[in-house]
């Protein structure tokens, strides 16, 4: 069967603007009644990493959460909104993050229930937001962004934040590379199945994202569709990149749970050609993940990326020290520390760092690896 996906051009966070074009991708799925019912319970959830402003690009805008509110309150359906921010968050964290990233405000202005994600069930083995069962439909908003151990974070990956905060590090602690980690996070996708992802990629992030070690970039891109591997297959494709380039797309595509291949996919509204961007930037990891297995099993130790905190930029906040899921970093008096023996290269430390301090490093032997395989790329697609 044909995965539906629309394609909406919007330019900007203009209120209108951005429900205009929210609206039109779901009519052309049928329209937002096709998805929820009267009688449902609703749980709205973006991607709200950290406590980061609507303009750094690092979580859901909120006017883009508000027009899916609005279109999801036309239902008369009741709506529940929340997110578990990264891998940390007490409760006093979350109200942080729903402060900052002015989702608490687009709650109190559409009168709509904001809730924490904090208390799980157990579900598959797997520490779950109890909303899983609260709520009859989940509609996911994620924000499109790379990823420096996933290289995306798209609509597979937001359904990660339906697991509460600590047990995040445990499954960090699991997975010791990205392809274990890609199996855990299709694993969550698997049991909390959204019924619709709208994309907000009107300014993506690219580079060495998801956070502030991430660049903005203007893709005036709206996505909608209901499998959640096609949409994030479209994003592969826009950042000049295979659909099963994505270790989670090509995971959940052997499982069944979706389709990654354009001859599968109905498309709406805009061409994706006009959007692909062949010089959208990758995180500097993503590489790793092009290496044959056997290669990268051998040179282990030696191919590698690793976090180095800047201590010029350091702010000795400690939310690094907070998300690290093995405790491999302590603040001494004068800076924080890394103990790289006991480092497992999730890079949640880069990820949550408010002032982008922590920096992706490469060993030597990556260097070198790095280097061959860039003109190696470039030897192959006769650049
Ligand atoms: S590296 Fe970043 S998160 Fe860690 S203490 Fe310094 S400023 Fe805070
Ligand atoms: S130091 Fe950073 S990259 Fe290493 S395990 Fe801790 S959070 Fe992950």
């Amino acid at each position: 069967m044909h995965s539906q996906v629309s394609i909406i051009k919007c330019k900007s966070y203009n209120q209108l603007e951005v429900y205009n074009a929210i609206k039109k991708a779901i009519d052309f799925l049928g329209g937002i009644n096709s998805f929820v019912k009267k009688e449902d319970k609703v749980l709205i959830k973006p991607n709200l990493l950290s406590a980061s402003t609507p303009e750094s690009g690092i979580v859901t805008h909120p006017e883009f959460v508000r027009a899916a509110v609005r279109l999801v309150k036309e239902t008369g359906a009741e709506i529940f909104l929340g997110d578990n921010p990264s891998v940390w968050g007490t409760p006093e964290d979350v109200e942080g993050v729903y402060e900052v990233s002015g989702i608490k405000r687009i709650a109190e202005e559409e009168k709509i229930n904001l809730i924490k994600l904090n208390r799980s069930i157990l579900v598959n083995g797997y520490a779950l937001s109890e909303y899983l069962k609260m709520c009859s439909c989940i509609i996911s908003l994620p924000k499109f962004k790379t990823h420096d151990l996933m290289t995306l974070t798209g609509a597979i990956k937001n359904l990660f934040g339906m697991v509460p905060g600590l047990s995040k590090t445990q499954l960090h602690r699991q997975a010791l590379d990205s392809a274990s980690f890609a199996k855990i996070l299709v694993d969550i996708y698997e049991l909390t199945k959204p019924k619709l992802s709208i994309i907000d990629g009107i300014v993506a992030m690219e580079g060495d994202g998801p956070a502030a070690g991430g660049t903005l970039r203007d893709m005036n891109l709206v996505l909608a569709g209901s499998d959640a591997v096609s949409l994030d297959s479209i994003l592969a494709l826009i950042m000049g990149l295979k659909p099963e380039d994505i270790l989670t797309t090509k995971e959940a595509k052997e499982r069944g749970l979706g389709n990654a291949e354009l001859k599968d996919f109905e498309i709406f509204g805009e061409n994706l050609e006009d959007f692909i961007t062949p010089d959208f930037k990758l995180p500097q990891t993503h590489f790793l993940n092009k290496m044959p297995k056997p290669i990268l099993k051998t040179l282990k130790k030696l191919v590698r990326f690793y976090p180095k905190i800047d201590n010029d930029l350091c702010k000795m906040c400690e939310i690094c020290a907070k998300s690290c899921p093995v405790g491999a970093i302590s603040k001494r008096p004068q800076n924080m520390r890394i103990e790289y023996n006991r480092c497992i290269y999730c890079f949640c430390c880069q990820e949550v760092c408010p002032h982008a301090a922590v920096k992706v490093k490469k060993s030597f032997f990556t260097k070198i690896a790095s280097g061959i395989y860039h003109v190696y790329s470039h030897y192959r697609l006769g650049k």
